[in-house]
């Protein structure tokens, strides 16, 4: 097994799976840790603070305490954090490997990024292509696996956001992910359909633990899952570069905005939950959002990886009641 790789944000995971390295999404790593809190607590012991984004927080603790060596940290197309981060671990000793989205979603530029990210790892060409095609067959069981979510309504939102969301890193492993994808496929089809008032849910994912289920109990159905399903990478017959192109994440507030009511229209989405991390600068981005989308947005700030609280849960049974009433 090769050397882990950690990442701050989706990157072309092509290049490190071809280089043999196991790539790792530092926020799965950390939400998935089994008392997250205690790396929040780390990074503020060692200084950080309070009023920082846990995320932030929480990816600088599983750094140091499960001793990732190497970070590629993004420092352009997602958080106006990483670059400190990114110095505080080149302090700490960790090998740091920046990346860029350029921002103005310049062709040329993006492809100089990849290939110098290719040179870091040195992953060779041909390894490349060999891997695209096995992360093709993932992608599209992903992308099924979102159909069945929206159209069938045999995968639940929770379900649906698991499985996007691990996308970015396939879980170490792309092969053996291939593998657990086709066999949930098999699984869901013997399932009876769910119905509910269409939610879509929008914004970083969440950290609080319990959403999907409060929103399911309120007699909903979370039918879309913006930046999970972009981490999913739903572009295909194109290559790596025009699949990075298409991917809206990195590229600021607009293109995202035109992806959500393609899908708003397409998934008959009733209702946006729009979720914003407590000392995020993309809260600013809600101003927008609420203004040009034309269905009921509500905006839910979380903190820490915690259950919601109850001032969250009031706020977010009065939004379905006048869902309901409509
Ligand atoms: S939630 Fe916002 S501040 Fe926190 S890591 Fe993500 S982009 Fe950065």
């Amino acid at each position: 097994m090769g050397e882990r790789v950690g990442f701050t944000t989706s990157v072309p995971v092509e290049v490190l799976f071809a280089a043999g390295l196991v790539p790792c999404d530092l926020n799965n790593l950390f939400i998935t840790d089994a008392y997250p809190q205690r790396q929040v607590e780390r990074a503020e012991t060692d200084g950080f603070p309070k009023n920082l984004c846990n995320w932030i927080k929480g990816i600088y603790g599983v750094v140091l305490s499960q001793g990732v060596n190497t970070v590629v940290c993004v420092m352009e197309g997602d958080c106006s954090n990483t670059r400190a981060l990114a110095e505080i671990l080149t302090y700490k000793g960790v090998r740091v490997v920046p990346f860029s989205y350029p921002y103005d979603r310049d062709r040329a530029g993006l492809e100089r990024e990849i290939e110098k990210f290719r040179g870091a790892f040195g992953a060779g060409r041909g390894d490349i292509q060999e891997v695209e095609k096995v992360l093709e067959r993932v992608r599209r069981n992903l992308a099924e696996i979102d159909r069945l979510t929206w159209e069938d309504g045999l995968v639940s939102g929770r379900e649906n956001n698991a499985w996007l969301l691990s996308a970015s890193d396939m879980e170490g492993d792309c092969r053996q992910y291939e593998a657990r994808s086709s066999e949930f496929l098999s699984e869901v089809g013997k399932r009876e359909k769910q119905v509910g008032i269409r939610i879509g849910y929008v914004g970083v994912p969440p950290i609080t633990t319990d959403l999907y289920d409060f929103l399911e109990n309120l007699g909903c159905q979370v039918v879309y899952n913006e930046v999970q399903r972009q981490f999913s990478l739903p572009y295909f017959s194109c290559g790596m570069i025009d699949r990075y192109l298409q991917y809206t994440y990195p590229y600021g507030i607009f293109p995202r905005i035109e992806d959500i009511k393609t899908e708003i229209a397409r998934r008959r989405i009733e209702g946006i939950v729009h979720y914003v991390q407590a000392f995020c600068y993309r809260v600013v981005e809600d101003v927008i959002l609420r203004e040009m989308l034309e269905v009921p947005v509500l905006t839910i700030e979380g903190d820490l990886p915690r259950a919601l609280d109850g001032r969250t849960k009031l706020r977010l049974e009065a939004f379905v009641e006048m869902l309901k009433g409509r």
